[in-house]
């Protein structure tokens, strides 16, 4: 495998070094829209701690969607937590339904699971 040095950031929690894989989310949209996203993450498997750049998480979002639905790109979203690949792929052609997505979702436990760079993302409010 390449390494690329120019790469290597460290986990904010316990400054591992962290690595790169691609992550199946599954990201909830206000009011009531789920968005499927297999987007390269880093993560830090000490802590099993996801990072993603929120920016990026956002154009890939705004991507996603056709014309007519753009507008919910600017929505309040929540990054809930992680799928299989096969499941992403079924949930991806539509094969099986959001609640069976939710029911084979990895919920990420807290915050900590789940990290955005920079700081500008936000658990849900209550
Ligand atoms: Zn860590």
């Amino acid at each position: 495998m390449k390494r690329k040095s120019s790469n290597q950031s460290k986990c904010p929690k316990c400054e591992t070094k962290t690595k790169v894989r691609k992550f199946p989310l599954v990201i909830h949209i206000e009011p009531q829209q789920m968005f499927l996203l297999n987007k390269q993450c880093k993560y830090c498997p000490n802590c099993d701690l996801i990072i993603a750049k929120k920016q990026e998480i956002e154009s890939l979002m705004a991507a996603g969607f056709s014309q007519e639905n753009l507008q919910i790109v600017g929505n309040d979203y929540l990054v809930m937590g992680t799928l299989e690949r096969q499941d992403w792929k079924q949930g991806n052609q539509g094969s099986i339904s959001p609640a069976e997505i939710i029911e084979r979702m990895y919920v990420f436990q807290d915050q900590w699971n789940f990290e955005v760079v920079p700081a500008g993302w936000y658990p849900r409010e209550s």
